[in-house]
């Protein structure tokens, strides 16, 4: 009941047109029980041989059902319609809703879900709960209908109805347990087409892996258990419905037989007229219509349940990384940005990051090394804020980031990772990503300074080239000179770089390199480094063991003083191979 609380709470914005929705559809419902009240006179008047004026009251009769149907069909149009745009509308303010909340959420959410179990309650799941208003109608309208027709046959003969009421009333147990049963199922149902997306995603996302290591067969293997998966609980669910329809329908007749029988019995006994015996078992059938539309609504309404259910927590999700009340906005960096005493941990009780005091100078070029899990990427993350610490505090110029809004955080930062992501859209956008309406020699200048406005002159469309999903149709360093043109263009005074740990040719490595060092100039640069120019280049390098500093200081000092740093140096960076 909460939940149906919740998700016609949604439907306040659009009371107006649903209230005369609802005005139409009690017309209709008026229309359905008026035609049956026409069955009496029709057969008591109109079909009797001893009225001289009984066709005379037949073509009355007839005009009247013509008009009352009119009436009916306009009305109709209109509930319809209303209905479904503000259902649509409705299911519209969720998904619009939902987007904005997941859009919200920190990293540690989507690495704690998986993409395609977000993705089907966006869509699937969504489109689910739409059933729910459509239902919410056919209920409306079922019971309307019902209580027109209940009207009716109470006024024609109030003992026939009570029975035939109590014989009814068994419909009742059954209603409820296949809906209960059905919901189960369906929650799990939508469990098991996040899971096909889930598979499908990952499959399209890494298809180059899938391929090179020849691995079709195994997706698609995955994929069709999965697929197997929903089919199964799929037909579970179609069982209880199909089972549900019969056995409504099974008591629904014996209801009508005992009726039959009984009221048979009265109209041999004089007690009712041919004619009032016609229209209560007409009636009596029509009633039965509504009771068996609304076993049908109760199933579609308890798949859409277990879809809210799905779609409220996702969006109950808490936001864990948000503006505190009274942030304040960053207008500059100007002078230093410090850890003191940080520590996080992803899983509770498992510490990545432990007590580190770092000290970064305006303008500074830090360069982190350690060995891999040792925290450098979780170490970088914080700085952004894409998880809080949860220890110590992360201040710049003295104010702790918790403090300060997020947005004019981030504006301050560019951040060049190794998985250089582009979206499918055009070189121009790409690069000048969060910056719409940028003037196209600004964007120029940026592809300059990052030594990629010559291959983009070479592409066929030069800036509207459009860039293939992930950027496929680039080589990896173009690809790499791109997202570092888009960081030149945000032109943060705060930088991160993940340095690429994939090797590119000499010629490929110089650009990137050349771009990277326009890029930093004039910045203050945190960086994970894999290349030896980076280490020697660093005004400090924090060598990182095991989620502490275990050493800082210069290259030429740490060689001499740090034991990890001597060997992490001798194995990652002085064979000659710079980049791996
Ligand atoms: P590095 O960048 O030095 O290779 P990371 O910062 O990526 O190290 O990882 C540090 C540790 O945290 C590793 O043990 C890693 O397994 C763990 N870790 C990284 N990301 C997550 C995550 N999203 N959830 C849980 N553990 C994580």
């Amino acid at each position: 009941m909460k939940l149906y609380l919740r998700i016609l709470r949604y439907a306040k914005p659009y009371l107006p047109r649903i209230i005369i929705s609802i005005l139409c559809m009690m017309i209709v419902s008026a229309c359905t029980a008026g035609s049956m009240y026409l069955m009496k006179p029709l057969f008591d008047e109109g079909f009797a041989a001893s009225n001289p004026n009984a066709f005379k009251s037949v073509k009355t009769i007839a005009a009247l059902l013509l008009g009352i149907y009119l009436v009916k069909g306009l009305a109709f149009y209109i509930q319809d319609y209303l209905m479904n745009n503000a259902g649509q509308k409705m299911v519209m303010d969720i998904k619009n809703g939902l987007y904005a909340h997941v859009q919200k959420l920190s990293l540690g959410f989507f690495s704690r879900n998986k993409t395609g179990q977000i993705l089907s309650r966006l869509t699937s799941d969504v489109t689910n709960m739409q059933s729910a208003v459509n239902a919410s109608t056919s209920i409306l309208s079922n019971s309307l209908t019902f209580l027109g027709l209940l009207a009716v046959v109470i006024r024609m003969n109030w003992f026939l109805t009570v029975v035939s009421l109590a014989i009814s009333s068994v419909i009742v147990f059954p209603l409820y347990k296949f809906g209960k049963r059905l919901r189960n199922v369906s929650s799990l149902a939508q469990n098991k087409i996040g899971e096909i997306t889930s598979v499908a995603h990952e499959g399209i996302a890494n298809v180059r892996i899938v391929k090179a290591f020849g691995m079709e067969e195994y997706e698609q293997r995955k994929y069709e258990q999965a697929n197997r998966g929903y089919f199964d609980t799929f037909m579970k669910g179609i069982r209880t419905t199909a089972m549900s329809t019969p056995i409504v329908d099974y008591i629904g007749i014996t209801a009508i037989c005992a009726i039959i029988i009984i009221s048979g019995h009265q109209v041999s006994q004089k007690l009712l007229t041919i004619g009032e015996f016609m229209a209560f078992t007409g009636a009596l059938f029509l009633l039965f219509n509504p009771i068996k539309n609304l076993n049908g609504v109760n199933m579609v309404l308890q798949q859409a349940f277990s879809s809210a259910e799905r779609v409220f927590e996702l969006l109950d999700t808490p936001v864990d990384v948000k503006d505190r009340e009274g942030a304040l906005e960053l207008k500059e960096f100007e002078n230093s940005l410090e850890f003191k005493g940080v520590s996080f941990s992803y899983n509770p009780g498992a510490e990545v990051l432990k007590n580190i005091n770092l000290s970064i100078k305006k303008g500074q070029v830090v360069a982190i090394v350690g060995p891999s899990g040792s925290g450098k990427s979780t170490l970088v993350d914080l700085i952004p804020r894409f998880y809080d610490v949860a220890g110590g505090s992360l201040e710049i110029d003295g104010k702790d980031i918790r403090g300060i809004t997020l947005k004019s955080l981030r504006a301050q930062i560019g951040i060049v990772t190794q998985e250089t992501i582009l979206f499918n859209d055009s070189v121009r956008n790409n690069i000048a990503y969060g910056l719409s309406g940028a003037a196209q020699e600004k964007v120029e200048e940026a592809a300059k300074a990052a030594n990629a406005h010559a291959f983009i002159l070479k592409t066929q469309q030069g800036y509207d080239t459009f860039i293939g999903e992930r950027g496929v149709k680039l080589s990896g360093g173009e690809r790499q000179r791109l997202s570092i043109a888009r960081a030149v263009m945000k032109n943060p005074p705060i930088l991160i770089l993940d340095e690429a740990t994939s090797a590119l040719d000499s010629e490929s490595e110089r650009l990137v390199q050349d771009a990277l060092n326009n890029l930093m100039k004039n910045r203050t640069t945190i960086v994970i480094a894999h290349r030896m120019s980076t280490i020697i280049n660093a005004d400090k390098i924090v060598v990182l063991k095991n989620g502490l500093i275990s050493a800082e200081g210069k290259h030429e000092e740490l060689l001499k003083t740090s034991e990890t740093y001597k060997r992490l140096y001798e194995m990652q960076f002085a064979d000659g191979r710079e980049n791996k």
